[in-house]
């Protein structure tokens, strides 16, 4: 961030992006950019291609038209796999961790791509991956309970957990899905400065609806309407934007659903691993 060089680069490029379901545009004709180091929040109203958006940066989904580009490379013929290779990572709405696993150890399981799970559990791991998650854990203010089952964890721990996880992948990019959504105003708070941290010396982009939490962390906000960006500035900006107005007038606030991933799809995920 210091660097001029690195304020300059961009991590992320859309161009013309379009997605068709079935014949319907969820995204149209996108344009959207990103620099490196930077913190960027997306809002926008229910059904305005947010949640798609983010599936075509992981390769989940793929444009119909146009092209995405991760640090200059189009993520075209990659798959979802590769990309998160590549050092895009993302942390959906829902907390997906290890419930009956330690805080310490879902940390090294999240650090250990490439090992087996077996040896990143019971393996002495090295002296700087100790302190790689010694040092996390503090950040995601969860060194007290390193060793208490992640189950045991509020909703907010649970989430600052997976932000954990995600960070211990050494992401160049963090894409992150709501995550305030159902939080008590103090846990909100406390994952706006994990964030904020995290912005130090990783670029990060958020989607968003609690506009409390946006005002606490945004320095840029995009607007989706649509399928397409409606228009971009700071929170002051958009917000008094009549455009902005008009598309949240009448919008029933979106549902919360708070489920935990099952324990069967936890150990299926772990053996699959
Ligand atoms: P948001 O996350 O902003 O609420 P989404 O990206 O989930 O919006 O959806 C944008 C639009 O695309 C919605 O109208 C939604 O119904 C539609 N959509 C999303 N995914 C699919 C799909 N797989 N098949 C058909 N329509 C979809
Ligand atoms: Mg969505």
């Amino acid at each position: 961030m210091n660097s001029n060089k690195l304020e300059t680069e961009k991590i992320l490029e859309i161009e013309n992006l379009t997605v068709s379901f079935d014949g319907f545009k969820a995204l149209k004709q996108l344009n959207f950019s990103m620099d490196a180091g930077e913190l960027r929040v997306v809002i926008g109203p229910n059904g305005a291609g947010k949640t798609t958006f983010l599936d075509v940066i992981t390769g989940k989904v793929k444009p119909t038209e146009g092209r995405v580009l991760f640090k200059g490379r189009n993520l075209r013929s990659l798959s979802e796999h590769k990309i998160a290779r590549l050092g895009i990572g993302r942390k959906f709405q829902t907390p997906r961790i290890y419930l009956n696993l330690s805080v310490r150890d879902n940390l090294a399981i999240a650090g250990s791509r490439g090992k087996s799970v077996f040896s990143a559990l019971f393996g002495r791991g090295s002296t700087a991956e100790r302190r790689n998650i010694s040092s996390l854990l503090e950040t995601i203010g969860l060194a007290s309970k390193a060793d208490g089952l992640a189950g045991l964890l509020s909703h907010g721990e649970k989430q600052r957990l997976e932000i954990g996880m995600l960070v211990a992948q050494s992401p160049d990019l963090l894409l992150v899905d709501e995550p305030v959504a159902g939080l008590t105003d103090e846990e909100t708070a406390n994952i706006g400065d994990l964030l904020l941290a995290l912005a130090e010396s990783h670029s990060i982009l958020v989607i968003e609806h609690d506009m409390e939490f946006v005002r606490q962390i945004a320095r840029k906000v995009t607007v989706l309407h649509e399928g397409s960006v409606l228009c971009e500035g700071t929170i002051e900006e958009v917000q008094s934007d009549p455009r902005v107005i008009e598309v949240y007038l009448g919008q029933q606030p979106e549902m919360q659903t708070e489920t935990e991933m099952p324990v069967e799809t936890v150990r299926e995920e772990i053996n699959a691993q």
